[in-house]
């Protein structure tokens, strides 16, 4: 092809890489268009209205052939998207801990994908990787971990937990990176309460041990892990010749906010010699206050946590943290080296210590939402969302349903009083009217209403609306019938 390189204004590729004039008047149209966007989504339903069929066909008509205007698309794309996704960013949405995020983190997601840093290594971004370890540092010693903890960001939970369970198997196995599941002499094994995320059988799998390993350990009757059977299954795995490397307890679990016995659990696994991990993906949120931190007592002996930034924290989607005492078993379990890399910093460039290699600058996110805010900012966060938690059980409570969690967390579970609609349908209901975000969630074997305050800007207003709504919901919805 030939090179356009004449001054003329006009380039083939001026559609992906406009002039620095065309990008100023698009990104101030965008903003405007966001703006509106977004006001109309937080006064409409919370639940998608869009016509499937319609938008399909309008989608298929995007062959790429023909170039279009950027604005015309990206007015298209919000409009779809203000009808045709659940709106986390709604003041009643009382969902699965996907958080409106914070203002500052929207900033940093600009920031971080004008510069577009490269992390995998300190050698080319060493300021945004400082910044990131300087974060993973500070919210280490908020979590009691003490002051050699180091870590990373990652995309979620998952990843944080899957570099756990690596983590773990290398401390146990040195030549687990090399050898993988054959440098055992058996199966290793890790243990998990029943009501523990599913992410970490997934992580098994990923790992070569096998969704096998993750071995799910009882609870006790309140959905926290049951320490006695902890025990137990740890020595009868090692009776039948497994290998257990890891204990994980959970602060926070994802039905129903409840955390195990933390200290409790730290002995166990200081006892029998195993790596301890603590998943507090969303509760880890509760560090940032001193009101609830004494609620994750016992996190403080853990060799490594999971706290999701993109949870609790509200920053955007793709926000994870694992951060561990025990900073040179990533070394060990994701040393690398190549001739292309512009280095190779063991402990210093991300890539030599973490799943990820090309890496966004995630950290940013939290780094500027707890700069703008303090902690002061977040503990007033937290502690608002359990205080309204508190206001919608008592709501419910006094017109005779009943409680099934006893979480410290902002989440509540719940039953209709008895004759009232089954809950699948009351959930059906409010979630057709669109008038809130609620979901069904089972805990120890048991279909709950689970609703928890994700939005920095739910008020009191939002749940008088949403148990009045419950209230109507269980006495109207169809397909009601005697429990
Ligand atoms: C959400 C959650 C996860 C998974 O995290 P993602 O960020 O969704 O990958 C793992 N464990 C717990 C306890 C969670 O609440």
């Amino acid at each position: 092809m030939k090179l356009q390189d004449d001054g003329s204004g006009t380039h083939v590729a001026d559609s992906l890489f406009p002039s620095r004039e065309e990008r100023s008047r698009a990104d101030s149209l965008l903003a405007e268009l966001l703006d509106s966007s977004l006001e109309r989504v937080g006064a409409g339903p919370v639940t998608p209205t869009i016509d499937m069929d319609r938008f399909r066909d309008e989608l298929a008509r995007f062959d790429f052939a023909v170039p279009r205007p950027l604005q015309e698309i990206a007015g298209w794309v919000c409009r779809q998207l203000e009808d045709g996704v659940v709106h986390i960013t709604h003041p009643r949405y009382f969902g699965l801990f996907n958080p409106a995020p914070s203002f500052p983190a929207l900033c940093a997601d600009r920031i971080a994908a004008a510069f577009n840093p490269q992390l995998a290594t300190w050698t080319t971004s060493p300021v945004a990787v400082e910044i990131e370890q300087h974060v993973i540092r500070a919210v280490g010693r908020q979590a009691g971990l003490d002051g050699n903890a180091a870590g990373c960001f990652t995309t979620g939970g998952a990843e944080a937990n899957y570099t756990a369970l690596l983590a773990a198997l290398t401390a146990a196995s040195p030549d687990f990176a090399r050898a993988g599941a054959r440098a055992f002499a058996g199966p290793p094994t890790f243990y998990i309460s029943s009501e523990a995320h599913l992410t970490w059988k997934k992580a098994a799998h990923q790992s070569g041990i096998g969704r096998d390993a993750a071995r799910l350990v009882a609870t006790d009757g309140t959905g926290r892990i049951d320490v006695r059977n902890l025990t137990d299954q740890i020595e009868g795995d090692r009776a039948r010749g497994m290998l257990p490397v890891m204990v994980v307890a959970t602060a926070g679990t994802t039905g129903a906010g409840m955390i195990d016995p933390l200290i409790a659990c730290a002995e166990v696994a200081s006892r029998v010699g195993l790596w301890y991990h603590v998943d507090a993906a969303w509760g880890g949120g509760a560090i940032a206050s001193d009101r609830l931190r004494p609620l994750l007592a016992g996190m403080d002996r853990a060799d490594s946590v999971t706290i999701d930034a993109h949870k609790w924290f509200a920053t955007t989607m793709g926000c994870g943290m694992f951060i561990t005492t025990r900073p040179q078993v990533l070394a060990t379990a994701f040393a690398t080296t190549t001739s292309y890399m512009p280095s190779q910093l063991t402990g210093r460039d991300p890539y030599t210590a973490s799943v990820q290699w090309s890496r966004r600058f995630v950290g940013l996110r939290l780094f500027l939402s707890l700069a703008a805010g303090g902690w002061a900012a977040y503990a007033a966060h937290t502690e608002r969302a359990v205080a309204l938690i508190e206001r919608l059980n008592t709501r419910l409570t006094e017109v005779g349903w009943a409680a099934i969690n006893s979480s410290p967390l902002a989440v509540l579970c719940i039953e209709p009083p008895a004759g009232s609609a089954p809950i699948e349908a009351i959930v059906r209901y409010v979630l057709k009217s669109g008038r809130a975000w609620v979901s069904v969630a089972e805990t120890e074997g048991r279909k709950v209403l689970r609703a928890c305050v994700t939005h920095g800007r739910t008020g009191p207003t939002d749940i008088d609306a949403l148990a009045a709504l419950l209230i109507e919901a269980s006495r109207l919805a169809q397909d009601a019938a005697p429990r």
